[in-house]
């Protein structure tokens, strides 16, 4: 390994300014708070970072870090501790000069954009000639590149507008050695417009349902499927956040809908997706909205009896529903829908864009997505229950099940008290498969918290097997090891898969193929016996 050889490779081929290793520099990247399970936050510390600006830049080097014995890691807005370096010897790779939108095609409905665009300036342009992007939940600020090729992808227009990697059209991706590989159309006829023909698609190994987490090489471009926007090409907003005042559009109708229970709650749901109305479908506990909104006020409700019972209980089943029609005559059809379904079901509708105030400061928030960004408010930090995706009915028990669980750490004083029920649950494609990850909020500062990180952790995940779950969101390589051979051993596919492509194992791919054991010392021993007893009840014979 020769860092400063490769060093002085990386000046040569980007200039001075685009190279650094001053200390300083090196320690901005390696402080992630977010999604950080040490203590202190901090990953590790890069031995370099570069800003290439052009898919030729990226290519060289990934070549210099393969002829140095270097790793590699990108990010494009790294908003998370998974772009951070997981070895000793790996080479930041910022994107942040690769920004540019390179053509919107609205008659084609797609868009080809580069990584470090955010979702809020991709739905800007995209608003302009009458279409939109999808925005995962959490937040316009972050790139849909990233989550379209490289990790996850739920959001609240899902309903609509999928799940990020379903909106993947043609790719360019730079293998771990270098080459480059066109995905789709773009391999066969440079157009963008299809990620997975003519010939054999490779979206399940370059993507697969989690996402390699920049462990498979760097992808430099994609084109993304837009959807219909039936608003204005643009919007005037004043202020920011809680204090934005806005004109909402015609044809807008927001409607926060409550059903008597889990029943009614999910028949209402497969019928709202049977009927295609909605443009956005949230379902979250009303204490959700109150705890990112109203922190402080949430903080006082918490110890009130009754009003707590009428947040969990008579407020349980709750759904956000946003209408969005081409005209007047389509929204007055999906609201007579939409009260049709919620009456048939014993619920209550209640019809928010009356309260023109909130409403106009809710509007755009919802539509991209800045508002789960809120709940950093109450206590600093959060994580969420072993997210997955599946059919709507297992949702609502996962929901329960973690509820549950939390509900003993909140007793104790060891996480927040967000009052246990804190889904974030959505649908997709108006089907039956639905998203649910389960919120839980504690103070990185408290020692008791920080403690119980890891117990719930392996709670989690016990109740996540017993369930039979899919491995989906698991990027943390214990639980990789854990569950694969509960599930056809897919993590002897993906080290096969990471070293046909990587040879040299150049790329960091912790997050995607290396498989770390437990270090069972110091945990609870009746855990680690529940968790072995499920892992083994469950194998595969
Ligand atoms: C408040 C909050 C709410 C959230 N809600 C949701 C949600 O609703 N839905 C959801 O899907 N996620 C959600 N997340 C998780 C979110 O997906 C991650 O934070 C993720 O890191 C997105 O950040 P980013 O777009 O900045 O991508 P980055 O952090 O830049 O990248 C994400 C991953 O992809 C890799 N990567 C990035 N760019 C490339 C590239 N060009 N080539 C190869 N690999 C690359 C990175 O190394 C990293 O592992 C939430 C996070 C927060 C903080």
């Amino acid at each position: 390994m020769s860092v400063d050889e490769a060093y002085r490779e990386f000046v040569e081929l980007l200039g001075e300014e685009n190279v650094s290793r001053e200390p300083a520099v090196l320690d901005c990247y390696a402080w992630q708070p977010t999604f950080n399970d040490d203590p202190d936050r901090w990953v590790k510390r890069p031995v370099a970072v570069v800003l290439p600006s052009s898919t030729e830049e990226v290519q060289e080097v990934v070549r210099i870090c393969n002829r140095h014995g270097l790793r590699f890691k990108s990010f494009s807005t790294g908003w998370g501790a998974w772009n951070g370096p997981t070895f000793d010897n790996v080479v930041q790779v910022d994107l942040r000069r690769m920004d540019r939108i390179v053509e919107i095609d609205a008659k084609n409905m797609y868009a080809v954009i580069e990584p470090y665009v955010n979702g809020a300036q991709l739905q800007a342009e995209a608003m302009k000639v009458g279409l939109n992007t999808h925005i995962i939940g959490a937040g316009p600020n972050c790139s849909p590149l990233a989550s379209a090729t490289s990790g996850w992808g739920v959001g609240h227009d899902s309903i609509y507008m999928s799940y990020s990697a379903r909106n993947l059209l043609g790719v360019e991706w730079v293998l771990p050695d270098g080459e480059l590989l066109r995905l789709g159309t773009l391999g066969s006829s440079g157009e963008w417009f299809n990620g997975d023909g003519p010939g054999p698609s490779l979206r399940g190994i370059m993507r697969g349902s989690c996402g390699a987490l920049a462990g498979l090489g760097i992808f430099t471009r994609c084109a993304l499927k837009l959807y219909n926007w039936p608003g204005p090409p643009e919007m005037e907003i004043d202020g920011i956040m809680l204090d934005a005042k806005m004109e909402v559009p015609e044809n807008i109708g927001y409607y926060m809908c409550f059903f008597p229970d889990r029943s009614s709650f999910s028949d209402a749901m497969y019928k709202l997706g049977e009927a295609e109305i909605a443009y956005n479908a949230l379902a979250t506990s009303f204490g959700g909205y109150l705890d990112i909104l109203t922190p402080r006020l949430f903080r006082k409700l918490e110890h009130t009896g009754a009003l707590r019972s009428l947040i969990t209980e008579t407020f349980k089943f709750t759904l956000a529903v946003l209408l969005a029609g081409n005209s007047a005559r389509e929204l007055a059809y999906q609201e007579k829908v939409l009260h049709a379904i919620v009456r048939e079901h014993g619920g209550l509708a209640m019809d928010v864009t009356k309260m023109e105030d909130f409403f106009s400061m809710l509007f755009m928030s919802f539509v991209r997505a800045t508002i789960p960004a809120l709940v950093f408010r109450m206590g600093g930090s959060f994580s969420t229950a072993l997210d997955r995706n599946d059919s709507l009915d297992t949702q609502v028990t996962w929901r329960e099940v973690i509820r549950k669980i939390k509900e003993g750490y909140i007793a104790k004083g060891q996480i927040l008290d967000d009052l246990a029920d804190n889904p974030y649950f959505v649908p997709y494609e108006n089907n039956t498969w639905c998203h649910c990850e389960v919120v839980y909020q504690y103070d990185p500062r408290n020692p008791e918290h920080r403690e119980a990180l890891e117990p719930i952790f392996l709670d989690v995940t016990i109740a996540a097997i017993e369930r039979c779950m899919e491995p989906l969101f698991t990027s943390d390589p214990r639980v990789r090891k854990l569950i694969s051979p509960l599930a056809g051993n897919f993590g002897r596919y993906q080290q096969a898969i990471s070293r046909g492509l990587d040879p040299n194992q150049a790329a960091d791919n912790t997050l995607y193929s290396v498989e770390a054991d437990f270090d069972f010392s110091g945990i609870d021993p009746e855990r680690v016996k529940r968790l072995q007893g499920v892992v083994e009840q469950r194998r595969w014979q």
